[in-house]
């Protein structure tokens, strides 16, 4: 698998501010928010809508 951002947000790799998470899923604040307090919900498991990786 390349690297992928929300992957390395998910191993601890990379930081980010975390204010949910629970078995499946994580929420974060957006790195550039497109209003105060947007934050991006991403699933724990890596899924490539691609189907390549
Ligand atoms: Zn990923």
């Amino acid at each position: 698998m390349k690297s992928c951002i929300f992957c390395s947000i998910v191993k601890g790799d990379t930081p980010a501010y975390k204010v949910y998470e629970d078995k499946f899923s994580m929420a974060i604040l957006d790195i550039n928010p497109f209003s105060e307090g947007h934050c991006l919900i991403i699933s724990k498991r890596h899924v490539c809508a691609g189907g390549t990786s």
